[in-house]
């Protein structure tokens, strides 16, 4: 049982598609830990704060180091070393696809939010109608300030370590605020989306009103092979906001905003990136050069000088095979 051995990970590993049984128990504090699902854990304290916060990890399952950092806080919890004061849902996103180490079993689950996964079956699908339903119960039992942290690894390597993307927000302001929180969190790079997306961060903001982002902590590395030191400062981070102790922002940490210049889609079988397979997410290039084609339509540069992000040319067709980014103009609303 969880309750006794608390440890997340190892249950959910050895339970990946269905519990042995359900749990509810109350920790020393009066906090009610419930775990009704697989990967679903969530803590009500007995006077819970104002936040509701949503953490999940391994909606891509092999995306270990945040899956780690998640399951370190929960033993932090269930052994009374962490309060828990504000409202908190842990989610482990795709337990099948994390015992074989693969970000998929079928579909890319970050794809599959806000209802989209009906129009697919297996898994990966019914797994995030699952977790929508989770997201919705936990933030719709009160009327709470809601954040979600989605939490991810790249698969490539990366010239910016780690950087948070920003679900379109339909016009309303950016909040500085968050992006303060993350810079803190050692995350130093935001990208601005600007088209709704079928993301489980887009999902909370745009359903729930939550202030919500994927975050990319690093490379993707099998289990136990993550440095904890790496994600020190999140973790502490995380801990204040779960403890509702004051936040540590520092207004000197810095955060570089990007704005998104092109979403390059793959249309056909012909489609092909005009760089190296192993290049760097923001890695740089310049106007005019060529980024990719696909049959006879070129994507180039437009901008003086545009990064590439998440160039993928193996995604289904139709899907997104890579994204450019340029700095955040004066016309972006902040507040
Ligand atoms: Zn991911």
């Amino acid at each position: 049982m969880l309750q006794h051995n608390q440890d997340l990970l190892a249950h959910t590993l050895a339970h990946p598609q269905s519990l042995p049984q359900t749990e509810r128990f109350t920790l020393t504090d009066g906090t009610v830990v419930s775990l009704a699902e697989v990967g679903v854990l969530r803590f009500e304290p007995q006077q819970p704060q104002g936040a509701d916060l949503v953490l999940s990890a391994g909606v891509h399952g092999n995306e270990t180091a945040p899956i780690e950092l998640v399951n370190r806080l929960v033993k932090q919890l269930l052994s009374g070393v962490l309060p828990c004061r504000n409202r908190l849902l842990i989610l482990l996103g795709n337990p099948p696809a994390m015992v074989v180490g693969k970000r998929e079993l079928e579909h890319n689950m970050n794809r599959l939010f806000s209802g989209n996964h009906q129009r697919y079956q297996g898994d990966e699908a019914n797994r995030a109608k699952v977790l929508e339903a989770a997201v919705q119960d936990f933030f719709e039992a009160r009327a709470g300030e809601r954040y979600h942290y989605d939490l991810h690894t790249a698969i490539r390597d990366s010239k910016r370590e780690k950087f948070a993307i920003y679900p379109f927000r339909h016009g309303k302001p950016w909040k500085k605020q968050q992006l303060r929180f993350l810079a803190n969190c050692g995350v130093d790079t935001t990208l601005l989306i600007h088209s709704p997306q079928s993301t489980f961060s887009y999902f909370s903001s745009n359903q729930f009103g939550a202030d919500a982002f994927t975050v990319e902590l690093g490379k993707v590395r099998p289990f136990g092979q993550n440095d904890p030191k790496s994600l020190a400062q999140i973790e502490a981070q995380l801990q204040r906001f779960i403890a509702a102790q004051p936040l540590q922002l520092g207004e000197d940490a810095a955060m570089t905003v990007f704005d998104v210049a092109q979403e390059i889609n793959k249309n056909s079988a012909d489609f092909a990136l005009n760089f190296a397979d192993n290049a760097a997410n923001f890695s740089e290039f310049k106007q005019g050069e060529l980024l990719a084609s696909d049959g006879e339509q070129e994507f180039r540069v437009q901008a003086k000088q545009e990064a590439i992000v998440f160039p993928n040319a193996k995604v289904a067709t139709g899907q997104r095979a890579l994204l450019t980014v340029v700095p955040v103009g004066p016309d972006q609303p902040f507040v």
